[in-house]
């Protein structure tokens, strides 16, 4: 009796054959089941559609790709293929290297996210696929560059960029590259689908830190990188992914798919709620400088109107004094927190210096306007009123 009840409780589990859930299921299964052998071949083999082992390929973390491909494709006449990844920084390792070999080069822009510059030095760079760092936002520089050095392969771009929220020309940069056959990556963590669509100015891939705004709550760590060439994305992204391990677990894409359900709300709220808290911080006398796009003096509201369809829910600004002041304007902040992140409901505020680009040499930072003094926020969906005013009363 014993024995046929322990083999009753080891038994597989099936789910009951009816309508479908109205949330998407957590499919929480390393391997999936063959109704025959032969069926697990042509799985196997490619011949038919199917799930394997969820390292390859899992329901759910298909689900929400399927999404993040549709809304990054949104209207335009592409095919597109994606994969989501462990985190955003593996999705960015992984697009670099299933495109580049040894001897390959990358130009790319100085005021990139940290982690990603940190990546192309220490990691790529120590196996020959070296960085090149010029002004991005400088397109004859740009095309000198391209033309001289032929060892350059692909053009990797974040816009608007972090700390300064500077915008850069994807249309204008990926002609360039497209001439010469050069591949183009954007990072679109800051703007997500719903603000700035590159594929609609040519490039190759799009890839997002999805731990950002298409989480949107902070719970979770994954990424994603789309591709327009089906088949590259297909034969030789997919086994790299595969290979090396970095799929997103379904638990993380999971929470990603819900976040995505109520991205244009959170997107129009984060970009009233910033547009209000810059305005605010420029008309005070306390702060020196608000990098905001959406301001009219900050250097790319012009082509932030024409690229973007909102300026979306960062800006940084610069207090009086030094560091200690900018240090004490946070420590008296309420409704704000202090957090390394960005993207989620709550506003969050960062002090680069010392923070997200501690590694970067003080020159360098100073010349890239990421001043003592400047402070990062992630501006969330609290009320208008309520936030300004912490900002407010904690510059005194
Ligand atoms: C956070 C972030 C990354 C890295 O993503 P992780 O999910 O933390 O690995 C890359 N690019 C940008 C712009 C980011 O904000």
């Amino acid at each position: 009796m014993k024995d046929r009840f322990a083999s009753l409780c080891v038994k597989k589990l099936d789910l009951p054959e009816h309508n479908s859930p109205q949330q998407l299921p957590l499919v929480l299964s390393s391997s999936f089941a063959f109704e025959t052998i032969e069926q697990g071949i042509d799985i196997f083999t490619g011949k038919d559609e199917g799930f394997v082992y969820s390292r390859y390929g899992n329901p759910t973390i298909e689900a929400v790709t399927r999404r993040l491909e549709a809304l990054e494709g949104f209207d335009l006449p592409l095919e597109l293929q994606g994969y989501m990844t462990s985190s955003g920084m593996a999705a960015i390792h992984l697009v670099l290297i299933s495109l580049l070999k040894p001897g390959d080069q990358v130009l790319t822009q100085a005021n990139l996210y940290g982690g990603t510059t940190e990546l192309l030095i220490k990691v790529l760079g120590e196996q020959d696929i070296i960085p090149v760092f010029t002004d991005l936002g400088n397109l004859e520089q740009v095309e000198a560059e391209l033309q001289n050095n032929k060892r350059i392969r692909a053009l990797y771009m974040e816009t608007p960029t972090n700390p300064t929220l500077t915008c850069l020309d994807i249309e204008g940069l990926t002609r360039l590259a497209a001439d010469k056959g050069i591949k183009t990556i954007v990072d679109n963590t800051f703007s997500t689908p719903y603000l700035q669509q590159p594929f609609r100015y040519g490039v190759d891939f799009v890839i997002h830190s999805t731990t950002k705004y298409l989480n949107g709550h902070g719970t979770g760590i994954a990424g994603v990188v789309i591709g327009r060439d089906t088949p590259f994305m297909k034969e030789r992204f997919w086994p790299v992914l595969k290979l090396t391990g970095a799929t997103c677990n379904p638990f993380d894409a999971w929470l990603v798919g819900n976040g995505i359900r109520t991205l244009p709300l959170r997107m129009e709220r984060h970009n009233t709620n910033a547009m209000a808290l810059a305005k605010a911080l420029s008309d005070h006398d306390q702060v020196e400088r608000v990098n905001y796009p959406g301001l009219e003096d900050h250097s790319s509201h012009a082509l932030a109107s024409r690229q973007m369809t909102g300026f979306g829910g960062m800006l940084s600004f610069q207090v009086r004094g030094g560091q200690s002041e900018a240090l004490q304007v946070m420590n008296r902040l309420k409704l704000a927190s202090l957090a390394p992140t960005l993207g989620d409901v709550d506003t969050l505020v960062l002090h680069p210096a010392t923070s997200s680009h501690l590694k970067v040499a003080a020159d360098i930072r100073e010349a890239q306007g990421i001043t003592e003094g400047l402070i990062r926020v992630s501006v969330g969906l609290e009320g208008t009123d309520d936030l300004v005013q912490d900002f407010v009363q904690a510059l005194g």
